[in-house]
């Protein structure tokens, strides 16, 4: 049986891992967190990678888990509506509705599959090498470092990836993409919110909110601010930046449990990377092109990944196979970072001109604005997968 090392367990990582099952590898996870545990806010799914989702078998604990939404929509501060795309439509036009759950959950659901034996925690990368036929990883764990061989190596061990590091050491990095992005989970008790996944712009702020479930919703604010700034009283100066917006909007950051704020920083590849590919090691995911959030795609397209992965493994064995995912998902991967940071220039910008232009524009082309945005995402296919569904039915 082949066997791969998966270094990294977020969305790539445990997808790649369930992906490469399905075709009949063998596989170890390892992770440098000491535990998996619950992470993050909110995540939306697009109808790309919930196709993808559904060929390695896992659209219906999706289903379970997830709330499918009834459309998307792009707002003023006023309220005023500037786009909006029905979710009939979405699902008409790319085969798949759009859904959005916890993070949590995502990663349970990926996770659950995995056997405790093949998930390795505390163990961080340090080092990857390539030889022929096979690839070896150093960890750093408790007991010391621990040298580890396969026939392959997937790395998707984040933006931030050492691995990336040592095997390009000439590539410059992710770039601080100008501005955070605040996330946070409110009670639905309070405001209600339609099931519409929507985006409000402002000048150098937008916010946006999705509702997760009966129970849930989760909003998202992007601000652009110095990279590590760390203001105190996060959510008066939250509320005071979107003091005026429509409503739910101050609502639901007065209604946000403080211990529930999260704030990232947005980093980025913005120079592709010349390979995803070297001997036998692999990058995916945010390890192989992370793009800014603006398109909500960064896991998506590493689920696409995965799905690609195991497609080009099973139908052309490792070699051709890695060579054949080189050429599939760079260009792929390249295009939507191209439209991502174009988008984030766009929705982050302070000029007063700009922004009109760009809300002038919103308004007048509300359709095609949209299913821009959205189909060059969204009308993804995934590729066949001759064995799925052997090992995704399975007990770990
Ligand atoms: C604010 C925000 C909102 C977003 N919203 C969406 C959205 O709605 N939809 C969407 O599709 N995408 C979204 N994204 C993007 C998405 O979060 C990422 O693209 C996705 O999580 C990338 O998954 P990954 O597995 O490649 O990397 P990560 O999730 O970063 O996982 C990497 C894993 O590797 C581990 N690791 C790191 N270094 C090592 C090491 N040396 N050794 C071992 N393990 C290591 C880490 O601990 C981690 O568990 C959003 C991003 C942001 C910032």
């Amino acid at each position: 049986m082949r066997k791969a090392i998966v270094v990294g367990a977020g969305i790539g990582g445990l997808t790649a891992a369930h992906a490469l099952r399905c075709v009949g590898w063998q596989v170890d996870v390892y992770e440098q967190a000491p535990k998996i545990g619950p992470v993050g806010a909110g995540i939306g799914i697009a109808p790309n990678a919930v196709k993808a989702l559904d060929r390695l078998g896992l659209g219906v604990d999706l289903r379970e888990r997830a709330k499918r939404q009834d459309g998307m929509e792009i707002r003023l501060r006023s309220g005023r509506r500037l786009a909006s795309l029905p979710g009939s439509r979405i699902e008409e036009r790319y085969g798949a509705p759009f859904y959005a759950l916890h993070r949590a959950d995502l990663h349970e659901l990926l996770a659950h599959r995995l056997s405790a034996a093949t998930l390795h925690t505390g163990h961080r990368a340090t080092r990857v090498t390539t030889e022929t036929n096979a690839a070896t990883v150093t960890f750093q764990a408790s007991a010391g470092p621990v040298s580890v061989t396969a026939d392959l190596v997937v790395v998707a061990d984040g933006v931030h990836s050492e691995l990336r590091a040592s095997l390009f050491p000439g590539y410059p990095g992710p770039d601080y993409a100008g501005y955070t992005v605040w996330r946070g989970l409110v009670s639905t008790t309070s405001p209600t919110v339609p099931a519409v996944l929507s985006e409000t712009w402002g000048r150098g702020a937008r916010f946006g909110c999705v509702v997760l479930g009966e129970d849930r919703v989760y909003w998202f604010a992007g601000e652009n601010m110095r990279e590590h700034d760390k203001p105190a009283h996060r959510l008066d100066l939250l509320a005071e930046r979107f003091r005026g917006w429509h409503e739910p909007i101050p609502q639901l950051i007065a209604a946000t449990p403080e211990d529930t704020l999260l704030r990232h920083d947005v980093y980025y590849l913005r120079a592709p990377l010349p390979a995803f590919v070297l001997g036998r090691v692999v990058l995916l995911g945010d390890a192989a092109h992370a793009v800014t959030p603006d398109i909500g795609q960064g896991a998506c397209l590493a689920i696409e990944d995965a799905v690609v992965l195991a497609s080009t493994m099973e139908e052309q064995g490792i070699d051709r196979g890695l060579r054949a995912y080189d050429t599939v998902r760079r260009p792929r991967t390249e295009n939507m970072a191209r439209f991502s940071g174009r988008l984030a220039n766009t929705l982050q910008t302070t000029n007063p001109v700009a922004a009109r232009i760009r809300d002038v524009i919103a308004l007048a082309t509300p359709t095609p604005l949209l299913t821009r945005a959205a189909g060059t995402a969204f009308a993804w296919t995934p590729p066949p997968l001759a064995a799925s569904g052997s090992a995704v039915t399975g007990s770990p």
